[in-house]
């Protein structure tokens, strides 16, 4: 048994002090596939030195975070998208609309948000969606893109059920982290009616660790915490969970 952590940024600063210690406690805790999501030009180098440390466990993305764009957006764009060219990443991510810690940049997140689609089509690969107060935006805008390629994970996903189905009606995966443990979620009944087929598991380390960890810095060994409840409410064993939702991976990144 093995598990996909589809979303953690394990280079972050955070882990500096421990990192070597954090990487061997995820890989004994059979937390094997590591997904690492690109934010901005500056994260680059980090990540791709602990891919370079760890090539067997360790995927990069490559992509402009919405909290990352600001009016130098164009230039962003221009360093990450010569990435491609370079080497090898599994997706276009992560990418998205975030209304939440401002919408100062809405007009040019909306438009960075397009032109990496636009790649990911062109690329023909995934992408990593992050959505905080704009999935009704970003619904629209791949509805309205509507390429057969354009394909991939709302990451951390905390929508409603009617938000799920349709997410899911557009053939693009759900990535559930720590919030499902958390004791008031609403999120174990947005994905009731949900199948594992179309789930994934993430962590979103260094941030929204699971209970027992909550409040503090996660770290992708606590995917098993996720994986538990997910086999809790689906009423499967956690070695079913574990399976299928790394096969889902493997059918999104293609590895
Ligand atoms: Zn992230």
């Amino acid at each position: 048994m093995i598990f996909t952590d589809t979303h953690t940024h394990l280079y972050s600063e955070q882990f500096k002090a421990d990192r070597a210690q954090m990487m061997h406690r995820t890989i004994d805790a059979r937390v094997r596939r590591l997904f690492l999501p690109n934010i901005d030009v500056q994260s680059i180098q980090p990540m791709l030195d602990l891919v370079w440390e760890f090539p067997e466990n360790c995927f990069p993305m490559m992509g402009l975070h919405p909290c990352s764009v600001d009016e130098h957006v164009e230039a962003h764009l221009f360093q990450i998208q010569k990435w491609f060219k370079k080497r090898k990443f599994y997706a276009v991510g992560e990418i998205g609309l975030d209304y939440y810690w401002s919408t100062e940049f809405k007009e040019q997140q909306i438009s960075a948000f397009k032109k990496q689609c636009q790649w990911a089509i062109q690329y023909d690969l995934p992408v990593v969606i992050h959505s905080r107060n704009s999935t009704a935006d970003i619904i629209s805008i791949i509805k309205e893109i509507n390429h057969q390629k354009l394909r991939g994970i709302f990451h951390c996903f905390s929508g409603t059920d009617v938000e799920a189905e349709e997410i899911v009606s557009l053939g693009f995966y759900l990535g559930i982290g720590g919030v499902l443990t958390y004791n008031k979620s609403t999120l174990p009944d947005a994905i009731a009616n949900i199948g594992l087929e179309h789930l994934v598991l993430e962590t979103d380390s260094p941030y929204l660790a699971p209970i027992p960890y909550r409040g503090k810095r996660n770290e992708s060994s606590y995917l098993l915490f996720v994986a538990e409840k997910l086999a809790e409410i689906k009423n499967v064993s956690i070695e079913k969970v574990a399976a299928v939702t790394t096969e889902n991976s493997t059918k999104i990144f293609g590895i």
